[in-house]
């Protein structure tokens, strides 16, 4: 038997961004003992990245806009396919977690009255976004932790241990949950820095892993999103949502190639930025898609007097929501209408004035100053489409978090499917994160006091198999020659970014995929034999060799679904199949493990890992049908649906 270090704790939460933060919170709260696992320092999570702000309908700025209205955005930017009723309760709760959030120490910017100040977002009808400049993240974090840290002072008075109710494991990495039967008993990780294995023993864990960019070549994303916690619930026998569904963010950096990618925040087109063409057009009016019409401005003038009066006139369309935007710049680039860069140009520098650039947003000034050389005060940007969010996640139930299938198992955050449908809107994120980390942490405490009296037992086979699989990388030398030579797992994350971008990017082609999922049969069976020299202390080598499994697991659930799905809909774009079509509105693509047992083979190299099943969606509940207009509905639901 492998000897690990072994603890037990109530709750574990995987994941120390905001989700995972606001489940550990509330878990301890709910009196559960609770242990929180990153793979980065505490404090780098993705969520500190964030820029935009936090979508809450508080009315401050717009009093008009209200929790309905905030449904009604929500499931038109996810074109229907949003599982309702998490984006009743996100819309709902969403106020009431920002103030939370205030109360606990936040300072978001201010409206002259002196409220929570709110900016305008693509796809939200008034100005809903609470920001703290275009630095929301880093103070949504930073809040979070304070609380935390209040939180084991607390414990401290009582107990005179900070950690005896709330401990951090900060750059660590969990690589298998454990199950005692069909429940959860724990997970398994190991330290970074040291290479040591750890067993965390717990009825429940709440995975808060965040998102996958790191499988396609240009991302907004850093490099901890590979994908672990939809991997982990996959191979722990829990199904995932409609992965198809993969964001890119209209304005990347284009420019120079190595920060390709780099977030260009939607704030610099809400506070006024306008998207032009190499022939100096602003090209989105020609792209307003049929749906959204009656919504968007059909002039440049009615759209530049919407920034001073939303009441009398339509928004700009460079406020369409983010897959439209995409896609229209994906459009001029093809069409020969791009920037030097391949890009399109992005200009602030002739709508504001300078001293207000660099007021509402200084980190964009300092990006494109450090990393570019460009002064976004005196000239435009230049973008582009990059990988930035998942819509496609574990597949929870909606008001308890609970992954399906597996007792025990919670999700929160840009690692759980359906509350934004096809495409998310920007800010939604970090509400859901709220929202949904603090439902996450209530009901795995409620779920793990249930079982403080018959705690699930870790089976020490469990333990040795992933130990085995975790060490494997280190005996890839030794292997059979027939199965060829070990392979690098730098070369193989390269080639599968490769793939994955040229193949099942942002416009997707029934050949390309199927090239695709061949492309990642062979990456799966070389991944087998993905070999590392030295030894377990900080080996970032070692590392991403074993991040390589999650993001091949997750890579072939975005193309096996991306394949099965015969429309164009969200963050799912098909050349062969451009429209929306309404018999799709009410199906979920669910991709499960085709080895249930969850085994630690690689699955069968022709026909893959996973297989796909379909299911209907639940019947959006009358009462929030009857929110939108008959002409509005007819345009999403199938004609069955709209009998009923
Ligand atoms: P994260 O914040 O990414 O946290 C994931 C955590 O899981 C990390 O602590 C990580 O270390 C840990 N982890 C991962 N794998 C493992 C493992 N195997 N073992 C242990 N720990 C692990 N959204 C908005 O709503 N508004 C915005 O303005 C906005 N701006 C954005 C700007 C940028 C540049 C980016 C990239 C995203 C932005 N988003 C925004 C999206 C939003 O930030 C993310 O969707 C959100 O922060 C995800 O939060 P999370 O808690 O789910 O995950």
């Amino acid at each position: 038997m492998s000897v690990v270090d072994r603890q037990e704790w109530d709750v574990v939460v995987v994941g120390a961004g905001g989700a995972g933060l606001r489940a550990a919170i509330e878990a301890r709260e709910r009196g559960a003992r609770t242990a929180v696992i990153c793979k980065s320092l505490f404090g780098k999570a993705h969520t500190v990245m964030a820029e935009g702000g936090i979508a809450a309908a508080m009315g401050n700025v717009n009093a008009g806009d209200n929790w309905q209205v905030h449904f009604r955005d929500t499931m038109r930017g996810g074109k229907f396919l949003n599982q309702w009723r998490m984006a009743e309760l996100h819309a709902q709760e969403a106020p009431a977690r920002v103030w939370e959030l205030e109360t606990w120490g936040a300072l978001f910017d201010r409206t002259k009255d002196g409220r929570i100040s709110q900016r305008n977002f693509g796809g939200h009808e008034y100005p809903r976004l609470a920001h703290v400049g275009d630095r929301t993240g880093l103070e949504l974090i930073r809040t979070l932790q304070q609380k935390v840290v209040a939180l084991q002072q607390e414990d401290f008075k009582e107990t005179g241990d900070y950690e005896s109710r709330l401990k951090v494991f900060q750059e660590c990495t969990v690589t298998r949950v454990l199950k005692d039967g069909e429940r959860v008993s724990g997970v398994f990780g190991y330290e970074r820095e040291s290479g040591r294995f750890f067993v965390l023993e717990a009825p429940a864990v709440v995975i808060a892993t965040g998102g996958i960019g790191k499988s396609f070549k240009v991302t907004s994303n850093s490099w901890e999103y590979t994908g672990d916690g939809h991997a982990l619930a996959l191979l722990a026998g829990a199904p995932l949502l409609n992965m198809e569904f993969v964001q890119f963010h209209p304005t990347g950096m284009v420019w120079p190639p190595s920060v390709k990618g780099i977030l260009v925040t939607e704030s610099v087109r809400g506070d006024g930025g306008v998207l032009r063409n190499s022939e100096g057009k602003r090209f989105m009016f020609d792209y307003i898609p049929d749906v959204f019409k009656d919504k968007y401005a059909e002039s440049e003038e009615e759209a530049d007097r919407w920034y001073d009066d939303p009441d009398h006139n339509r928004r700009p369309p460079e406020l369409l929501p983010r897959d439209e935007v995409a896609r229209a710049i994906n459009a001029e680039v093809k069409a020969g209408r791009g920037s030097p860069h391949g890009g399109v140009f992005l200009d602030v520098s002739t709508r504001m004035p300078a001293e207000v650039i660099k007021r509402r947003l200084p980190s964009m000034y300092h990006q494109f100053k450090e990393l570019a050389d460009v002064d976004i005060t005196a000239e435009p940007m230049e973008v582009g489409p990059t990988c930035h969010y998942v819509m496609g996640g574990i597949a929870v139930d909606s008001d308890s978090a609970a992954a399906r299938g597996v007792p025990g198992l919670f999700a929160a955050g840009e690692v759980a499917g359906g509350m934004h449908g096809s495409n998310r809107l920007g800010g939604n994120s970090l509400s859901d994160l709220l929202v949904f980390g603090r439902r996450a942490g209530w009901h795995a405490a409620e779920y793990a006091g249930e079982r403080a009296s018959a705690r699930p037992r870790v089976d020490d086979t469990q333990i040795d198999a992933a130990a085995a699989e975790a060490l494997r990388p280190f005996s890839a030398e030794g292997q059979e020659p027939a199965d060829g030579p070990p392979e690098n797992p730098y070369t193989l994350h390269q080639e599968l970014q490769q793939t994955m971008n040229d193949l099942v990017g942002i416009i997707r082609r029934e050949h390309e995929m199927r090239h695709a999922l061949e492309k990642l049969a062979e990456l799966r069976a070389r991944a087998r034999r993905a070999g590392v020299e030295g030894h377990r202390q900080f080996n970032p080598g070692w590392h991403l060799a074993l991040d390589l499994r999650n993001m091949l697991l997750v890579s072939e659930c975005v193309a096996r679904a991306a394949l099965e799905r015969t429309e164009s809909r969200g963050g799912h774009t098909r050349e062969d199949y451009p429209a929306m079509d309404r018999t799709w509105r009410n199906v979920n693509l669910l991709c499960r493990l085709s080895d249930p047992s969850g085994g630690l083979a690689a699955g069968d190299p022709v026909r893959g890992q996973i297989s796909l099943t379909r299911e209907t969606t639940e019947p959006i509940r009358p009462d929030l049908l009857a929110l939108f207009e008959k002409e509005e509905l007819v345009k999403y639901l199938a004609e069955e649906e709209l009998y009923e």
